[in-house]
């Protein structure tokens, strides 16, 4: 076919999508090399439509067979909704797979606005590592806000400088492990765990409902399992009232207030309740009490 085309045949095949290659100049054919017979840029052109049609037909015929039938979700059922139930067995799960079961958790509507699961942050470990870092001191807060969400680690905003504060007042820093002297002169474990309670954040910061804490509660149980601190620090209502609740009939109408100042357990582990620090920011006067909270956590580490 020639390429001698008119301006009414070239805008024609412009608007059949068929491009057009100009034939390039001619060459010197080589004595020792025969010439291949070249195709004009329309014939090209044409060819090259016929084989996509084709590669599109074979597409869509391996798309239908490979695909699986769709199973229609139940009305009403977890799958309806998008979310999907809790890994099963996470209380044998060693430190890795609890990870990874958290990161791909789905169990409650918080999965649909995070950005980050927050699993927590202690002393570093190789990744994959099966067994959870030694610490000694365990915190739990309530839930990540929007900076531990972007940053998937708990407590980095205004709350976390003033925990990070808190914790150098006691020798301690959070990844860290070492040996510290107390207050009292004697050496002491500073090996630091933090976490929350919800490892996803709710949407706008609004506080976490009884049915995503039920949801998440099975993942703090084994990160104490493994983790097997000495004490822990409940920073917040809803951090004492998930680790209170079999210990403390009716904890949820009891003010943190009222929860302070003793020693509960959980899992055998001693508990001191004491303020969060997003409460403390705004009443300066109660972090007087705070320290005492501190206090009296240090002296279970102690003895
Ligand atoms: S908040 Fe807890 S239960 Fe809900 S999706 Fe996140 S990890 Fe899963």
């Amino acid at each position: 076919m020639s390429l001698d085309l008119d301006k009414r045949q070239r805008a024609m095949l412009r608007e059949m999508g068929v491009r057009l290659w100009q034939p390039l100049p001619a060459m010197p054919v080589s004595l020792a090399t025969p010439a291949l017979p070249v195709a004009s840029g329309v014939e090209i052109a044409i060819n090259k439509i016929a084989v996509d049609a084709k590669f599109e037909r074979a597409t869509a015929r391996f798309d239908e067979s490979s695909r699986p039938a769709a199973v229609p979700a139940a009305p009403g059922s977890l799958q309806s909704t998008g979310l999907s139930a809790r890994p099963a067995g996470i209380d044998q799960m060693d430190w890795s797979a609890l990870q990874s079961a958290v990161a791909g958790c789905r169990a409650c509507r918080l999965c649909e606005s995070r950005r980050n699961t927050v699993f927590g942050v202690g002393p570093a470990l190789p990744a994959q590592a099966a067994v959870a870092p030694p610490v000694d001191w365990l915190i739990v807060g309530e839930a990540p806000g929007e900076n531990e969400d972007l940053a998937g680690e708990p407590f980095v905003g205004q709350a976390g400088k003033l925990l990070d504060n808190m914790l150098q007042a006691m020798k301690l820093q959070r990844g860290e492990a070492g040996v510290a002297a107390s207050p009292a002169g004697a050496a002491m474990s500073n090996r630091v765990f933090i976490t929350n309670v919800l490892k996803c954040r709710p949407p706008a910061n609004r506080n976490p409902e009884p049915a995503e804490m039920a949801q998440c509660e099975p993942y703090l149980k084994r990160q104490i399992e493994l983790l097997q601190p000495k004490v822990i620090l409940a920073l917040g209502r809803f951090a004492a009232q998930s680790l209170l609740q079999a210990s403390v009939p009716d904890v949820q109408k009891i003010p943190l207030g009222k929860l302070r100042g003793r020693v509960h357990r959980y899992l055998g582990v001693p508990v001191v309740v004491s303020y969060h620090p997003a409460y403390l920011l705004r009443s300066l006067p109660d972090k007087a009490k705070a320290w005492d909270d501190l206090c009296l956590a240090m002296d279970q580490i102690r003895s």
